[in-house]
């Protein structure tokens, strides 16, 4: 079964989950409440993150926007461990 740190990964950092995983993705999501709400707030943030960087595209360099990500995932990852 796919675990909680394994799902974590995945959100948090974009790894890719195995064919097996990702079939037991949404069984984990049903099955353990944490990850449901885990899962849920990586949604709100990446639709919330991609919103700004959509208003400010025309400002910023590809690079810039690659960085503020990198430090947003630094941030949630500080907040949520
Ligand atoms: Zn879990």
């Amino acid at each position: 079964m796919l675990s909680c740190k394994e799902l974590y990964e995945h959100l948090a950092s974009g790894k890719e989950l195995t064919r097996i995983q990702k079939l037991q993705y949404p069984m984990h999501l049903f099955m353990c409440h944490n990850c449901k709400k885990i899962a849920s707030q990586f949604k709100t943030i990446n639709s919330s993150f991609k919103k700004v960087v959509t208003k400010r595209m025309e400002k910023a360099s590809e690079d810039k926007i690659s960085e503020l990500e990198k430090s947003v995932w630094e941030e949630v990852e500080r907040k949520i461990s």
